[in-house]
């Protein structure tokens, strides 16, 4: 039986990975970490706590799905006591970014901005479509509901850096995220991210190669969190027993 950490539980997807792993075999959350009071019941078996040394100590893997300045809490006190982390939070800054990867010279740490099989796989494709059209055009375009907090999405992200290393481009030097004026024309190698935000959209990412006479569009659409929840899910069955390091969602994955 594994025994699962859950921080960020009473978030939109911490809820539903409490619901989801009751279902799986061979898991059970043993403890759920909580800044103040959880305003919904919960089995009197788990250790709701607010300390974090506690919470580490009682589960054999954790999955976090909060806010950056919460996972990098969690991540200063997992250096002190290691445990195996699923990290879906997104929006962490180079300086979070930068304590993770220490943290996983310590422990199995595997990081996915997003949980989806379909995403992954979107991942591959972005690649391989980079490289192949070289001529195109790269735009990205995200839409999500009007509570997410970081733009553009860590999705779109990380779709942008499979594009830029297919082409072997630095995304930091040719990633734009916005247009607006007298601004001339597009620059060839540039990659635009676009955030579109509104309503309960779950999740939509669209990756687009446009050349004179041509594009294709590459979709994915996210339809229920559920699917982040059982990804993470199936990503912590996979850790659960791996040597410390850094690995992406694809490592678990049969892609
Ligand atoms: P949410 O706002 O509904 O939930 C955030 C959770 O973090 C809440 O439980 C809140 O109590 C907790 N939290 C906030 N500050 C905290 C602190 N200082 N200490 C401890 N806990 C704290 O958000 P959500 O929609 O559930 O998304 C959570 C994160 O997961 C976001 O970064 C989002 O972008 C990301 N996300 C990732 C994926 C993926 O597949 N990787 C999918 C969906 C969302």
């Amino acid at each position: 039986m594994i025994k699962i950490g859950v921080f960020g539980a009473s978030g939109r997807v911490g809820k539903l990975l409490l619901e989801d792993i009751k279902t799986t075999p061979n898991m059970s959350v043993s403890t759920v970490y909580v800044r103040n009071e959880l305003d919904f019941s919960i089995d009197p078996s788990i250790l709701v706590t607010a300390d974090m040394k506690s919470f580490l100590s009682a589960c054999d893997v954790v999955i976090d799905f909060s806010l950056p300045e919460a996972c990098e809490t969690l991540l200063e006190q997992a250096i002190k006591t290691p445990k195996p982390l699923v990290i879906g939070t997104t929006g962490l800054s180079t300086h979070q970014l930068n304590l993770l990867k220490n943290a996983s010279e310590l422990m199995p740490i595997l990081y996915a901005t997003n949980m989806s099989l379909g995403i992954a796989l979107l991942n591959k494709l972005v690649y391989q479509a980079s490289a192949a059209l070289e001529d195109f055009d790269i735009e990205i375009v995200e839409m999500h509901h009007k509570h997410k907090k970081d733009a553009p999405s860590g999705t779109a992200l990380t779709l942008s850096e499979s594009a830029a290393r297919g082409r072997e481009l630095d995304i930091e030097k040719v990633r734009i995220s916005g247009r607006d004026g007298n601004i001339g024309a597009r620059s060839k190698d540039e990659i635009a991210v676009m955030a579109l935000r509104g309503g309960d959209i779950v999740g939509r990412h669209t990756v687009g190669f446009y050349n004179d006479g041509e594009f294709i569009e590459l979709n994915h659409t996210a339809t229920s969190r559920n699917t982040f929840s059982k990804g993470a899910i199936h990503a912590a069955k996979w850790l659960a027993d791996k040597k410390p390091g850094l690995y992406p969602i694809a490592d678990c994955l049969k892609l």
